[in-house]
């Protein structure tokens, strides 16, 4: 059975910090609508002139588009094991997707680690994020800092601040996540499939509470 681990949290809170670490401790692909949106962007395709609009303002592209284009990327063949999800779903529609998208490949959503971290901390954490140009990897000025400023320690690509990340539209970020997004911890907590993580604490700390969270299958493939 495939294992699938969806990471939900608002923007800032370490999904995509988190969800890289976990890929790479369970070698299942990490799979970040938002990184697919500025890969487009970057690529200068037809989806990504659609996105950017969304993206800028911190609106959220719209729901078919955006599921389609997960259906594509979940339907490839390194996801077969499974994989983990960072930044999709976003919205009940999304959420219904993927559960028939999943049930189709023969699996479901296993683990829903919810990091919960409170608004003042996510606005300082998006504020002085810096994001690595060719893969994504993430850093932060105080908080996780680059061996040398402004150069990835992965690739030693060029670091940038995200044109989203500057406050005014961080602001407008976190409400739609509390309009369109937050009303999912519920559905998951209904669907007994939620884990609460306490955001709140060093980046390692978060991991090791995320690992205990999940299921036996998918931890006991870490080295
Ligand atoms: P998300 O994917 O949820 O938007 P990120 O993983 O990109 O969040 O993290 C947002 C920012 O906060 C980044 O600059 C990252 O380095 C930093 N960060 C992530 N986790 C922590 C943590 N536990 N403590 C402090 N800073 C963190
Ligand atoms: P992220 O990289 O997760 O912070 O996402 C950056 C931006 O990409 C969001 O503010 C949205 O505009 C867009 N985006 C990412 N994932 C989704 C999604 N699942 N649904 C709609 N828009 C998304």
């Amino acid at each position: 059975m495939p294992t699938y681990v969806v990471m939900l949290g608002a923007p800032g809170a370490g999904k995509g910090t988190q969800a890289a670490l976990l890929s790479e401790r369970l070698g299942l692909p990490h799979i970040s609508s938002g990184d697919i949106f500025r890969e487009n962007i970057k690529n200068h395709t037809e989806l990504g002139s659609l996105a950017t609009g969304y993206m800028n303002k911190g609106e959220l592209v719209p729901d078919d588009v955006t599921i389609a284009m997960i259906r594509e990327r979940l339907g490839r063949p390194d996801c077969a094991p499974g994989a983990v999800l960072d930044g999709f779903p976003r919205t009940p529609a999304q959420a219904a997707a993927l559960a028939e998208m999943l049930a189709g490949l023969g699996g479901k959503v296993d683990v829903v680690p919810y990091i919960k971290v409170e608004e003042q901390e996510l606005v300082r954490r998006l504020t002085g994020r810096w994001t690595c140009r060719a893969e994504g990897h993430i850093f932060h000025a105080v908080f996780n800092p680059p061996r040398q400023a402004g150069v990835c320690d992965h690739d030693g690509s060029e670091l940038y601040q995200r044109e989203d990340d500057q406050a005014e539209t961080v602001t407008n970020r976190i409400r739609v996540y509390l309009e369109q997004t937050a009303p999912l911890i519920a559905h998951y907590r209904a669907a007994g499939v939620m884990r609460e993580i306490d955001g709140n604490q060093p980046i390692e700390t978060v991991t090791a509470a995320l690992l205990a969270v999940l299921p036996p299958a998918a931890s006991s493939e870490a080295p």
